[in-house]
């Protein structure tokens, strides 16, 4: 028995045997997570160049009974690996409905649009359009109020199927909206093949966009492509003035980031319409 453990022992990593716990932790508390309603949506205001909301960015939030917070950048991966991405995605899907209907029944947030993050793995279900039909009926929503944020990364793995899948979303009406645009794969032709209708520059570029030239020109370039195609562009993490005034000026349709306001409540969310 003494012997027995010899081989593992050469390849026992402390760093990376701490990681496999802690990931083994948390998709336990996963499993449970939706059970005990630990899961919760903030709403990330969507301006116009007038500063006028327009929509809002669903994010979710794990609440855990000893480890408080959790982000999402912690949770979502191990959800993705395991597979609870997909009754986690279904939560977040049918939780954003819900505040969709409810924003429908008031006259200052009928205008309002909820987009969502879907993850590949949950894109790739065979059911993933019959779902959000599915939803959309029971909640009553105007699909054009529900927007889907893709990556890139998911538009290269099959193309027949994205293209089929996002042909029927949007003949539902559901708006395709790219996330972090600029970060994947450099093959643009899914541009011209898929209906897609906006993109959104990734803030690692907004960021920078005052102190280093070649972030600010990426951003114009992705607002130009975006334009000359006809998609909307919308800048995410803007953080101060002199960021919105450039990409304002450069003729970016929409914004979002702290500068205008973080993810919060919904209630929160309303109070940015006067
Ligand atoms: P993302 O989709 O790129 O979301 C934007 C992230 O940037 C959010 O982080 C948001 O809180 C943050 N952010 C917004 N404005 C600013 C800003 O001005 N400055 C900075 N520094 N950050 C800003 P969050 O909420 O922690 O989410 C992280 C990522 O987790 C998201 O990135 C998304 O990929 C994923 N995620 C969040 N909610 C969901 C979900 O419901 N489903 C799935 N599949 N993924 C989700
Ligand atoms: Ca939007
Ligand atoms: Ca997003
Ligand atoms: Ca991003």
């Amino acid at each position: 028995a003494k012997n027995a453990g010899k081989n593992t022992v050469c390849f026992f990593d402390p760093a990376l045997q701490e990681q496999i716990d802690h990931n083994l932790e948390l998709s336990r508390g996963l499993r449970l997570a939706l059970d005990y309603n630990q899961f919760f949506l903030e709403f990330q205001p969507q301006v116009d160049r007038k500063g006028a909301l327009v929509g809002a960015e669903a994010l979710i939030r794990w609440s855990h009974p000893e480890l408080g917070l959790i982000p999402p950048n912690r949770f979502i991966p191990v959800a993705e690996e395991t597979g609870l991405i997909i009754p986690i995605g279904d939560w977040v899907l049918r939780n954003a409905c819900k505040q969709l209907q409810i924003w429908q029944t008031l006259s200052k947030a009928k205008h309002l649009t909820l987009s969502i993050n879907v993850s590949s793995r949950q894109f790739a279900q065979s059911n993933f359009v019959e779902q959000i039909k599915a939803c959309l009926n029971q909640y009553k929503i105007d699909p054009k109020r529900l927007e889907l944020e893709l990556t890139e990364s998911m538009l290269v793995k099959d193309q027949n199927d994205v293209i089929t899948k996002m042909l029927e979303l949007s003949e539902l009406g559901i708006q395709i909206s790219l996330d972090d645009f600029g970060t994947g794969y450099s093959s643009l032709t899914y541009l011209k093949r898929m209906p897609i209708r906006q993109l959104k520059i990734d803030q690692s570029f907004v960021k920078d966009i005052n102190m280093d030239l070649d972030s600010a020109n990426l951003c114009d370039a992705i607002i130009s492509l975006g334009h000359s195609l006809s998609l909307e562009v919308i800048a995410e993490g803007v953080e101060t003035l002199d960021q919105f005034e450039y990409l304002a000026q450069r003729n970016c349709d929409l914004f979002q980031g702290y500068y205008f306001g973080k993810p919060s409540s919904a209630d929160q969310l309303l109070k940015l319409i006067s």
